[in-house]
């Protein structure tokens, strides 16, 4: 049981430590700390195991090998696609969005590599679009900006490519990746030189060159070699001379004997701009026991010997390599070996008195000087327009970010206090409408009592209460105006049977009917009321009771003449009329009028007693 339990633990762990083994191995190729023969070596221990039981690894093993081809070099052409074919396969396989870019980035190297420009440009542009506003990805998104910038680097579109480095630094910086900052920072160097802005290429190159000291030796010595050959370029000649000489051993090292001689015959060649010709010959005898195949260095080798037999005096020797290069001219010069091989012919001219040579070969150096010189004018220029302090530029962000944190919190606290603010104004703006509102109501409510209070409901004409109070100050206002005032008191006859024989309802509108005639016959200053059931009480100040008996009788004689209701009914009223006395109590007046219906009445109904 144990032992099974082992088992399937040990199964896993050491699955799973086997499966990180090769993402490690693979990292350790990228990670910069490897000389390239480590690399290669990792690399070949990596293949041994294909195919991995993980997809992942063996995809991710086919897609590093990717760089490590040459593909300028036929036979590995063919490799190459085979390896392409199966990486693509293996990657579509892995399902891994990861891989398939970094795949197609180093496709795209390869393929600029072997001129195809416009296929390897579109490739690493879709790459990085892919990768763009992906925190996961930025390493495959920095990587086909450096492809991309190396494009534009080598078509002379300096300005594109500088922006394609900066995109390539800012993505290696945010995923962290240092090592691959500092070789950013090296082809921003190569940059500004190829631009001749060696102040520029200097500062960039110097800031590679630190961070690569913690990373492989290769590199660092690369990066160095620029930098030294930017100081020449500006004849800074002592410290070139020294960081050819510190990168020597390493040199010697990591090239081949070509490349070992080329760095000899270089610092040599300073020497003898120098004047030490003692120092200068120590290089190119070092040099002597190297085995070099290849025509460029050859020459280089030649020159720098003629150049050195010029300032030792010794023209005979000198003469004789000159000619051997003439011999030679029918090949193609760079510039550089052009240049060299006209000061030497116009130097030599010098020493032998040759004006005509002397002449001839000026003229040819001034044309390249000044082709030099336009050049330089150019692009020095736009080396200043791609002028990048990364530290300043790292300052400026960080002071962004952080002065937009300080600014994002006010702006919250702002907002904060602002929603409060809003907040409270619109509790203040609800509280005083629904204080309004219940003012309003409030008011309206009294309103309504009040006219509750004083109007009949049924009728709309004063209630008891109102009619009695008009009554009252009525006969105290007619007291004091020493006037006359009237009352009428109506009370419907029979009505009781109205309701018993039509209903209540039909009682309502008949004594809103009776209620329509006494309106209809009295002034605007009389005042009309309902003092009970179906009994009306109407103050008519300012008159005389002859007047109040004529509008009694017009108002009986109008609720007889006419039907009421929608049934059409009959109905009378019985009236009593009084004039006030003076001095007379408005109750006593009342009471003296009731007593006058009480009479119609009892007269049969349908009259008016006065
Ligand atoms: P008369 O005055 O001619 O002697 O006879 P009457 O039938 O009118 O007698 P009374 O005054 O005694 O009766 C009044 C009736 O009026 C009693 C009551 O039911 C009815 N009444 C009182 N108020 C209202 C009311 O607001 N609506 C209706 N439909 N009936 C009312
Ligand atoms: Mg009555
Ligand atoms: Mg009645």
């Amino acid at each position: 049981m144990f032992k099974l339990f082992f088992g399937v633990f040990c199964s896993l762990l050491c699955f799973s430590t086997f499966a990180n083994a090769v993402k490690e191995d693979v990292e350790k190729i990228l990670s910069g700390h490897l000389t390239s023969g480590q690399s290669r070596e990792l690399m070949d221990k990596l293949e041994r195991n294909l195919p991995y039981s993980s997809v992942l690894d063996t995809a991710r093993v086919k897609t590093v090998k990717c760089w490590f081809y040459d593909s300028q070099n036929d036979k590995n052409h063919i490799a190459l696609n085979d390896l392409l074919t199966d990486a693509n396969q293996a990657t579509k396989k892995a399902d891994s969005p990861k891989l398939k870019l970094d795949l197609e980035t180093c496709q795209a190297f390869h393929l600029y590599q072997q001129g195809k420009v416009s296929t390897a440009t579109s490739m690493t542009k879709n790459v990085i679009s892919a990768s763009s506003k992906n925190p996961e990805l930025y390493y495959q998104h920095a990587t086909a900006n450096l492809i991309l910038g190396r494009i534009f680097r080598s078509q002379g579109s300096y300005q594109q490519a500088f922006l394609a480095f900066q995109q390539a630094y800012n993505s290696f910086e945010q995923g962290g990746f240092s090592y691959d900052k500092a070789l950013i920072l090296k082809e921003i160097g190569l940059i500004h030189a190829d631009l001749h802005n060696f102040l520029l290429a200097e500062e960039q190159l110097q800031r590679a060159i630190n961070e690569l000291t913690n990373y492989n030796e290769q590199e660092w010595y690369i990066a160095t070699d620029i930098l030294a050959q930017a100081y020449e370029a500006q004849s800074n000649y002592q410290k070139a001379i020294m960081l050819y000489n510190s990168i020597l051993p390493a040199v010697t090292k990591y090239e081949d004997d070509e490349g070992s001689a080329y760095l000899l015959f270089k610092i040599a060649q300073i020497n003898i701009q120098l004047n030490e010709l003692q120092e200068a010959k120590q290089y190119l005898n070092q040099a002597r026991d190297l085995t070099l195949n290849s025509e460029w260095i050859k020459f280089i080798q030649s020159i720098t010997t003629a150049e050195w037999l010029i300032k030792k005096g010794r023209l005979d020797e000198a003469e004789l390599l000159y000619l051997d290069f003439e011999q030679n001219s029918s090949q193609v010069w760079s510039v550089d070996s052009l240049t060299r091989f006209l000061e030497f012919k116009r130097e030599l001219a010098v020493q032998k008195s040759n004006y005509q040579q002397e002449a001839l070969a000026q003229r040819e150096l001034l044309k390249i000087a000044d082709k030099k010189v336009q050049e330089i004018a150019d692009n020095t220029l736009l080396s200043q327009r791609l002028a990048f302090d990364w530290d300043q530029q790292k300052r400026e962000i960080t002071r962004l970010k952080e002065s937009s944190e300080v600014k994002e919190q006010l702006l919250n606290l702002a907002n904060e206090k602002a929603f409060w603010q809003i907040a409270s104004l619109l509790f203040s703006i609800g509280l005083i409408l629904i204080l309004a509102y219940i003012t309003y109501k409030q008011t309206q409510h009294k309103q309504r009592f009040k006219t509750l209070a004083l109007k009949d409901e049924l009728t709309d004409i004063a209630n008891r209460r109102a009619i009695f109070a008009f009554k009252y100050n009525a006969i105290k206002k007619s007291e004091f105006l020493g006037s006359a005032c009237s009352l009428i008191v109506i009370d419907i006859d029979h009505f009781k049977q109205v309701n018993d024989t039509y209903g209540h309802d039909i009682g309502d509108e008949v004594i809103i009917s009776t209620v329509k005639f006494i309106e209809k016959n009295i002034r605007q200053t009389d005042c009309a009321g309902r003092v009970g059931g179906e009994e009306f009480l109407v103050v008519l100040p300012n008159t005389a009771l002859s007047f109040a008996h004529e509008v009694a009788q017009r108002i009986r004689e109008n609720i007889e003449n006419v039907t009421h209701t929608s049934l059409h009914i009959k109905s009378t009223v019985s009236i009593g009329v009084v004039e006030v006395k003076a001095g007379e109590a408005p109750k006593d007046a009342s009471r003296r009028a009731d007593e006058k219906l009480y009479a119609a009445k009892n007269a049969g109904r349908n009259k008016v007693m006065v």
